[in-house]
């Protein structure tokens, strides 16, 4: 097993394939109050944990399959997460549900199928429900909960300020830029989300996908191009409605997944949910119009 000590009593752990989807990466607390924070490690690693350590605490960053996959591992562990993501991380059918597909349909089968086949999901317990500035006293260490919502609206990062050390989960400073894809994602609880974060003050940030990010002028420039991503693809929505487009039209140019992996019809599903989102927030803000089912650009 692969414990990185990234600083004292907290250790790294790289998921399967270094975190990268379907895996996540993982914290382990090796305090008097034993913690790991998320599960999709994998679930060879997942199973060797559980035999090395007695985790008292599994802290959920988020209700997604690659965060929680693992959970029914940890037994003896209390599983705690945010009280809006509980509903998903109790019931694989209610995260279906958050992915918002057409009912009754193909898609809808392969998803549920997807998560309970290939990632073995199942309805979890959740022992504890908290919310944001919830504080976990674990002997030496104090860590604290921040609410991040707009990924998942109970979506947190996990802080250690003690040692200026920040678990971003699914604010994952990837190349891809943020993903809100599902029914409960909201684009502006994500730009205030990693504002927030941008707030305070951290010299480690850990991602569920990425490599550790050291310094913290080096943490905000992920984080200002991260978020960056955002403004960059509503641009291109923007430009691309200088002639009123209706959203069949917009999808297929894939302005966010600039090229759709397989299976192609779950990528243009995220791809409509995105973009919906994305049209709401400008027709709010006045930018856009909507007639009937076509969109404009006001400029
Ligand atoms: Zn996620």
């Amino acid at each position: 097993m692969n414990y990185i000590e990234i600083a004292n009593k907290i250790f790294f752990i790289p998921g399967e394939k270094d975190g990268r989807y379907p895996a996540s990466n993982s914290l382990f607390i090796d305090d008097e109050i034993k913690v790991l924070i998320d599960t999709g490690m994998g679930p060879k690693l997942a199973a060797e944990l559980a035999k090395e350590k007695k985790i008292d605490l599994v802290l959920i960053s988020h209700g997604h399959e690659d965060h929680i996959a693992c959970n029914y591992f940890f037994e003896a562990a209390k599983i705690c997460c945010h009280k809006l993501d509980a509903p998903a991380i109790r019931s694989v059918e209610k995260l279906t549900e958050l992915y918002g597909l057409p009912p009754g349909t193909e898609l809808e089968k392969s998803i549920d199928l997807y998560l309970r086949d290939f990632f073995g999901l199942k309805d979890s317990r959740v022992d504890l429900e908290f919310g944001n500035g919830y504080v976990f006293d674990l002997g030496s260490i104090k860590l604290n909960v921040v609410h991040t919502p707009g990924h998942s609206a109970g979506h947190c990062c996990f802080s250690v300020p003690s040692e200026r050390l920040i678990f971003l989960a699914d604010i994952d400073l990837s190349t891809f830029g943020p993903w809100y894809g599902c029914m409960d994602s909201d684009v502006d609880q994500f730009i205030t989300s990693i504002e927030n974060i941008k707030g305070l003050d951290f010299e480690v940030a850990i991602s569920s996908h990425k490599p550790i990010t050291y310094g913290r002028e080096t943490i905000n420039e992920k984080l200002d191009v991260y978020l960056n991503k955002i403004f960059e693809r509503e641009k291109k929505l923007i430009d691309f409605l200088s002639e009123g487009r209706t959203i069949q039209e917009i999808v297929p140019q894939a302005f966010i997944y600039k090229k759709f992996p397989e299976p192609k019809g779950i990528y243009e599903h995220f791809e409509k949910i995105m973009i919906e989102k994305h049209l709401e927030r400008l027709v709010r803000k006045n930018l856009v119009t909507r007639t009937n089912g076509s969109f404009k650009s006001l400029r």
